[in-house]
């Protein structure tokens, strides 16, 4: 009795990881979420989640259909989505919208209200050039913070007013910040629309050199990835040419959203302005 009982401890002990080997292997762990983190554009947090992994497995990290949210683009083509939030600012607004036409490239801008009622022109001039506008609210205030009743207004204001500018509705829209939560999607989706994150940003809304906004962008880029860049700095205005030169020459078709989700393994169709 006493020989088998003592069977099962001896088998622990036989697992247990020598103590100087911990060290490393936390180093290595982290290591491999940095890894996934810098050159796939997964967020730490999520790289070591086996919670991600799973749903990734199952097919289900790209987009959310109970709340509309697209995370990610289709990973098995080689294509990207460009958003330019924040504007339409006069300065840089124009400059953009001049090196997406020079690269006969769309993208899908998210503006801010109060920006487009004083450069009504420059949506005009997104939409004329075959690109894509998404709804970044009014006054480009966390979403979370408000009361339902001014969340719904934040949004649908500003679709009211493109509509008076355009004549065409919203379909797709990005909370500022990205920040949001079940209250504030539940009015999105009530509101017909698909909410939009992203997967690489530049962190050009800080002061960066175009050189930081280039290799960010290029070395987090994959496969469906949604590329996130502001359109009231300079830095953004050099960095956009050689991002877009550097993805074509790698092959990569650029897409709106809208194409990004019909392209999908599971489709979703919604009507582009
Ligand atoms: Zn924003």
């Amino acid at each position: 009795m006493e020989h088998l009982s003592s069977s099962p401890a001896k088998a622990r002990r036989h697992f247990r990881l020598p103590v100087w080997l911990w060290p490393i292997a936390l180093v290595m762990i982290v290591g491999y979420g940095w890894w996934w983190n810098v050159h796939r554009s997964i967020p730490l947090s999520e790289a070591l989640s086996p919670v991600y992994w799973y749903k990734r497995f199952l097919g289900e990290d790209l987009y959310d259909p109970h709340y509309r949210i697209l995370y990610h683009g289709n990973r098995a083509l080689h294509e990207v989505a460009l958003t330019i939030d924040d504007g339409p600012h006069p300065q840089y607004c124009p400059s953009l919208l001049a090196i997406l036409r020079h690269y006969h490239v769309h993208a899908t801008f998210f503006v801010v209200g109060q920006r487009m009622k004083q450069c009504p022109y420059l949506v005009q001039d997104m939409l004329a050039d075959g690109n894509e506008v998404g709804n970044h609210t009014v006054d480009h205030i966390r979403l979370v913070t408000l009361n339902n009743e001014e969340i719904w207004h934040e949004i649908n204001d500003n679709d009211i007013n493109f509509y008076r500018i355009t004549g065409h509705h919203m379909t797709v829209m990005r909370p500022p910040g990205v920040d949001y939560n079940p209250r504030v999607l539940k009015i999105t989706k009530e509101l017909g629309y698909v909410v939009v994150s992203w997967t690489c940003a530049a962190k050009d809304y800080d002061e960066q050199t175009p050189d930081f906004i280039v290799n960010r962008i290029l070395d987090r880029t994959e496969n469906g990835s949604i590329i996130l860049l502001h359109d009231d700095r300079p830095e953004t205005v050099v960095a956009l040419p050689r991002i877009i030169s550097a993805l074509l020459r790698q092959g990569y078709h650029f897409v709106t959203i809208a194409q990004m989700l019909a392209h999908l393994p599971h489709p979703v169709i919604i009507q582009s302005n």
